[in-house]
Order: structure tokens, then C-alpha cells, then sequence
């Protein structure tokens, strides 16, 4: 009999309502979900075609152990026997903070709730965190500075009743096509749809104002339209007066931004972002989308503060169709931060050096005490396994190897690890070098919550069992657990039983429930108690801090700029049909058929210059490495810069992009690294 088994699709962070068709134990295929505030019925290539990878003949299916120089099958109380000896050994001999775990924006929530409580509970060390960190730290960081809340402000749909949506550093129609479907919708109502980005993308087409920047200027873009702003009288006086503060200190800093000046940093003609500026700011409800153009910068946290800084000036905050609205990349990046899977913040953004706060969730778990220092980040993990003080790691989900900056660098620290444990659905590069590999369900082999970009917590149901030995990551934490000596911390049965724990230590979940969330429409947090009907807007009446704060930023170079040696610009992105990694979408014949190899784009001008032609072999090199790629030969990009995904193996961008980090969100500068490029011999 053909079921119909609602869940939410396991590639970005729209959430579109899936349905699986499931057939025996098998998904046969997917369809969307009709009555779905986000999708209505609709689905993007990716949401069509999520099924193929699930029975795919290359899913982990047992545990492995490293012998030699391979893998051999074990049981799981032989791997988590070993497991648990060696993670306990390394504590013992080295201390907790010897040990770093990776969790997953592909988890659950109520998975990630479990990963990061046994990191701190039983290893004792704050070394937790996730993909995140890769692109929306900086959305964290620098919008609970301005605003007091890290998270998209409005819903997707609001973005339909925007007059004015400006599109800055989203490749939305790849990215989230769902989102660019509710920008499109907006554009047939008559909204006036500016985008800011260093490639013609598809939305340049629907752009009526199309302002192209060189990577790494946005903040130069943004004063310099904040400054026309206020000079032609078009700030919200009465909403800055009553709701914000430090206005003056963005008054001055916006003074040296001069037209004729930002024109020069950003390669934009003066008078069309005086256009953008005039437009952005008549307009009676502007919103602002972006993604990680603007966070995966040096500058990433200052970028998102510019961001906040123009939706304050011109108060398009707290109001259906206004806003500030970042794009969360993966399914529940949301998720995975709102639950803790960060190295400073416990559930619910609380963070562990508030003795108070500390003390209050240690009591709930049952434990003495939490570690009180805050943990490493990603690529501080990284770096510290590469000088040897970080010994053990334990990676959920994700794939350091291909999504990480600096390959090589990266692949130094995992070798040098004592002891690596790569949990996953597939045998990924970064598996390849772990000494333990524990298999686990996908999606649509469990139940639990997933958090979307608009902080919307759907529930998702299990419509298949897991291929052999796999269960789930929250299973498997539960029973390492247990063989490490702490099953009374994770006594639970069900996803469900998590959740209800979960709620008890995070504010914004407190009010949510498995039976209030079995709606297509979930509940969007924060909801506080049990008859609150959720927070589609934030900020209405004031910001979550009270004021919303002006921060003042200038515009700084990117850590890496073009030289004699390294002449180009390369900036890193997606394409619809892929996803991250690839170990999904590779995995997807229908997906991967669409777009299987790596390309590096490049301007006609440039190619003349350097005697390539469409389709040549070219080689690529950064201060970091090299690599070999297809040309393709387009003015959709800039002269003097490159543009490459970073989904293949084979091609990998990130074996050349630039680990230089933001100091105030630790995001690497994915989005600029000065490159050659030469016909390959
Ligand atoms: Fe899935 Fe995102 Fe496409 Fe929706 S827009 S179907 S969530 S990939």
C-alpha cells in the first residue's frame, strides 16, 4: 500500500513541507505538501527528487573500524566499546578540552540538543559546534547586536507584500528557491526589486535595479546608500527617535562615504546606487534578504550590522513585508544553533559563563556542574588538531574535507588526530580518514523537529526503516552514552521524550509541543507557553535588546587581495541542482545528471587575456593549492574575478579559499581569495 508521510525536505534551510511516497520499506518518490505555508504545493529540483539518495547501494549500514590501512564490519558494542575506551583515555590523560565534536545542521533538533549535552556533560568541554560557523555565525553575532535576536525577522511569505526587497549577497533562485518564488511573486505585485551581488545571477534579470559589487565591499555599498538617505531627508525620524539608538555615530561614519568614493571600492556606478538608495528608501515596506555574500567575509559580523543599520534608518523593522532576513543554509542550521550546538551559548542562546544559567540546566541534567569557558570553533578545532592539542574528534554529519577552507590544512589536523569518529549516512572524505565509522539514519528513516530559516519548528515523520545496523544519531549518542557510564543522562525512548526535556532549557521552545506541532504550519518561535500562538514578526513593539543599536562600521579590505602573483578574485557559491558537499545530491541521478562537474567562470576579457576558451582545461592555484577545472567563459561575472561552487570532489574550491576568520564570528573569508589561472598543460 503507498503511504503519504509528511516530513520536511532535507536540503535547505526553506523547510518546504515534504511528502514521502513510500511504498513497503522503500521511498518511491516525494511530493509537496499542498496545505504548506512555505512551499503551497510547490517544490524546487532538489525538494522533486530528495528521495534518491535514501536507498542508494552506497549507505553506511554497519559500523567500521579501521584495520590497516582499510575498513572491517564490527558490531556496535565492539566500536562503541572502543569508542568510549579511547574518547575516555584521551580525557583522562589530556583533559576534556582535549576533545571536539562536530554536530549537524542536518540533525534533528532534538538530535542536536542530545549531541551538545553529551559534549558537556559527559566529555566536560564547550568544543562543540557546527556547520554554522561556516555561514551564518556572523547572522548570530552581529544581529543580536543590533537587534537582540540572531534570526530572520519576518516569514517568507511576508516577503510578497514588500513594495521594495533588496537581495544582497543571495544567489536566492539557486539557494532557496522557494524564497525567490515568494520575491517573484512580490515583483508581479509591483515591488521594485534591487539586487547587489558580483554575479548576473537569475535574479539580475528580474532586477530593476542591478548593482554589481566587487566581493568584499558590501559595507562600502551600504553606507554610501545610508549616506543618500540622509542627505535627502528619507530616514524614519519618529521611528529612530523612539526606537533606536547611536544614530549619530552612524551619521558620521556614512559622511565619508561619499559617492564618487564608494564607486571606486565597489566598482558600482554612483548613480545607480543613488537609485537603489532613493528606491530602498520610499519605499513604505523594504525588506532585505540576504545569505552568505554577506556573511562569509573578515568582515561578516560588521556586514550583517550594515544590513540592521539600513532597516533602522529607515524603520522596515517589526511590520509585515520589512525586515532584515538572513537565509539559513542548511535544513536546521536554525535548529542545531537554537539548541546549543555552539562552543559560548547553551539551548536558547544562554550563555556558559552565566554561573546562574549554567547551574539552572546542570540541575535538569542531573550533573555537578558545566564547563564554564567558552569552546573552540570550527576552524579553531581544526587548527588546534593540526598542532596537536586537540587528540580526539567525533564529526556528526558533516564533511570538514570538502566544506571547510583550506582543504589541505584541514586534512593536516584530522591525520593528526589521535583518535577521529565520523558518524554519517555515507562513506565521506572525511570518513575515509576516521579510525571509527558508526552509520545512521537519514531523515526519512526517524521522526523529530527541524527549525527553518524563519524559525518555523515542523515536525517530520519516519516513513522507512534505516538500511542495516543505521539508527539514528540521537540513538547512537544514547547508547555511547551508555557505554561511556552515563546512561541516566539519556534515558529517553522516543524523539519526542527529547523534546519534552528540550522545551525545559530553551525559552523560545518552552511553549511547543509534538501534538501542538502536528500542523503543516508548525509553530514559529519564540513561544513561550502552551496557549501562545507563536512569533511570526519579531521587534514589533521594540527590539528583543529594547533599542535597536546603530553600529557603525567602515568598510576594511578583504584579508587577501589581487597581486601581481595571484591576479584574480575568486568567490565561491552553489548551483540549484547540488548541494554542499555533494554526498546527497552526488548520490541523485536526476541531480547530479543536471550539473556533475566543477567549472570556474570567467570573463570573456580575462579568458583573451590568458588564451582561454569555453570548455578548456584550466588550472587554478592559490596561496593554498591547486587545482584543475572546466573554463566557462561568461559575462555573468566581473572582470578581474572568478566564481566556482564548491560542491565536487574533483575541483574542490576549497582546497584555494582563505581560512582568514571574522575575529568577532570566527566565519572564514569563503567569498574572496586572490587566484592565477592558466590553460592546463
Ligand atoms: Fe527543499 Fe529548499 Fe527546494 Fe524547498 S526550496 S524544495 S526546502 S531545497
Amino acid at each position: 500500500m503507498v503511504r503519504f508521510v509528511p516530513t520536511v525536505c532535507p536540503y535547505c534551510g526553506a523547510g518546504c513541507g515534504l511528502l514521502l511516497v513510500a511504498r513497503d520499506n522503500r521511498v518511491i518518490g516525494t511530493r509537496p505538501w499542498q496545505r504548506h505555508p512555505v512551499n503551497e504545493g510547490k517544490l524546487c529540483i532538489k525538494g522533486w527528487n530528495a528521495h534518491e539518495f535514501i536507498h542508494h547501494s552506497e549507505r553506511l549500514t554497519a559500523p567500521l573500524i579501521k584495520d590497516g590501512q582499510s575498513f572491517r564490519e564490527a558490531s556496535w558494542e565492539e566500536a562503541l566499546k572502543l569508542v568510549a575506551s579511547r574518547f575516555g583515555e584521551i580525557k583522562e590523560q589530556h583533559g576534556p578540552g582535549s576533545v571536539a565534536i562536530l554536530s549537524s545542521a542536518k540533525c534533528t533538533n532534538e538530535e542536536n540538543y542530545v549531541i551538545q549535552k553529551f559534549a558537556r556533560a559527559v566529555v566536560g568541554t564547550n568544543n562543540i559546534d557546527h556547520c554554522a560557523r561556516l555561514c551564518h555565525a556572523p547572522t548570530v553575532a552581529g544581529l543580536v547586536a543590533s537587534l537582540g535576536s540572531g534570526a530572520m525577522t519576518n516569514p517568507i511569505g511576508d516577503l510578497e507584500q514588500s513594495d521594495c526587497i533588496l537581495v544582497i549577497g543571495s544567489d536566492t533562485t539557486s539557494q532557496h528557491p522557494l524564497v525567490a518564488r515568494e520575491i517573484i511573486k512580490a515583483k508581479e505585485r509591483g515591488a521594485k526589486l534591487i539586487l547587489a551581488d558580483p554575479r548576473a545571477i537569475q535574479l539580475s534579470k528580474q532586477a530593476d535595479i542591478f548593482l554589481q559589487l566587487k566581493p568584499g565591499t558590501e559595507i562600502a555599498l551600504l553606507n554610501g546608500i545610508m549616506k543618500v538617505i540622509l542627505e535627502r531627508g528619507l530616514e524614519d525620524k519618529e521611528f529612530i527617535a523612539r526606537r533606536t539608538e547611536g544614530i549619530e555615530d552612524l551619521t558620521n561614519t556614512v559622511k565619508d562615504y561619499p559617492l564618487e568614493q564608494v564607486e571606486q571600492i565597489t566598482g558600482v556606478k554612483a548613480k545607480d546606487i543613488e537609485e537603489a538608495a532613493l528606491t530602498y528608501g520610499q519605499a513604505e515596506r523594504a525588506a532585505i534578504v540576504y545569505a552568505m555574500g554577506i556573511t562569509q567575509h573578515t568582515t561578516g559580523t560588521a556586514n550583517v550590522m550594515s544590513t540592521a543599520n539600513l532597516a533602522l534608518l529607515t524603520g522596515n523593522l517589526g511590520r509585515t513585508g520589512t525586515g532584515v532576513n538572513p537565509l539559513r543554509g542548511q535544513n536546521n542550521v536554525q535548529g542545531a544553533c537554537d539548541l546549543g550546538a555552539l562552543p559560548d551559548v547553551l539551548p536558547g542562546y544562554r550563555s556558559v559563563t552565566d554561573d546562574a544559567i549554567r547551574a539552572e540546566v546542570a540541575g535538569l541534567w542531573g550533573v555537578a556542574s558545566l564547563p564554564s569557558e567558552a569552546g573552540l570553533t570550527v576552524v579553531e578545532m581544526l587548527d588546534a588538531a593540526a598542532e596537536g592539542k586537540i587528540k580526539a574528534m567525533y564529526i556528526i554529519g558533516e564533511n570538514p574535507m570538502l566544506s571547510d577552507p583550506d582543504t589541505s590544512h584541514v586534512k593536516k589536523g584530522l591525520e593528526n588526530l589521535e583518535f577521529l569518529v565520523v558518524q554519517d549516512i555515507f562513506p565521506t572524505e572525511t570518513a575515509q580518514l576516521a579510525g571509527v565509522v558508526l552509520p545512521s539514519a537519514c531523515w526519512a528513516e526517524k521522526e523529530g523537529t527541524y527549525t527553518n530559516t524563519e524559525r518555523r519548528v515542523q515536525l517530520s515523520r519516519k516513513a522507512v526503516e534505516p538500511p542495516g545496523e543505521a539508527v539514528s544519531d540521537w540513538e547512537i549518542i544514547c547508547r555511547l552514552a551508555k557505554a561511556m557510564g552515563f546512561a541516566d543522562l539519556f534515558p529517553y525512548t522516543s524523539a519526542e521524550e527529547i523534546f519534552e526535556e528540550l522545551r525545559k532549557v530553551t525559552p523560545q521552545y518552552a511553549g511547543m509541543t509534538y501534538e501542538r506541532l502536528n500542523q503543516p504550519e508548525g509553530l514559529v518561535w519564540p513561544c513561550p507557553t502552551e496557549d501562545h500562538p507563536g512569533t511570526p514578526i519579531l521587534h514589533v513593539d521594540q527590539c528583543s535588546r529594547g533599542k535597536g543599536k546603530f553600529q557603525a562600521v567602515g568598510h576594511e579590505a578583504p584579508a587577501e587581495e589581487p597581486d601581481e602573483e595571484y591576479p584574480l578574485i575568486l568567490t565561491t557559491g552553489r548551483v540549484a541542482s547540488q548541494w554542499h558537499g555533494g554526498s546527497m545530491t552526488r548520490r541523485s541521478p536526476t541531480l547530479n545528471n543536471e550539473f556533475p562537474r566543477s567549472y570556474i567562470e570567467i570573463n570573456p576579457q580575462d579568458a583573451k587575456k590568458l588564451g582561454v576558451v569555453n570548455g578548456d582545461l584550466v588550472t587554478v592555484v592559490s596561496r593554498r593549492g591547486e587545482i584543475e577545472t572546466d573554463a566557462l567563459v561568461t559575462d555573468r561575472i566581473e572582470l578581474g574575478v572568478v566564481f566556482m561552487p564548491f560542491h565536487f570532489v574533483e575541483g574542490a574550491a576549497n582546497l584555494l579559499t582563505n581560512p582568514a576568520l571574522d575575529p568577532i564570528s570566527k566565519i572564514p573569508e569563503f567569498k574572496v581569495a586572490a587566484v592565477r589561472v592558466s590553460k592546463a598543460s
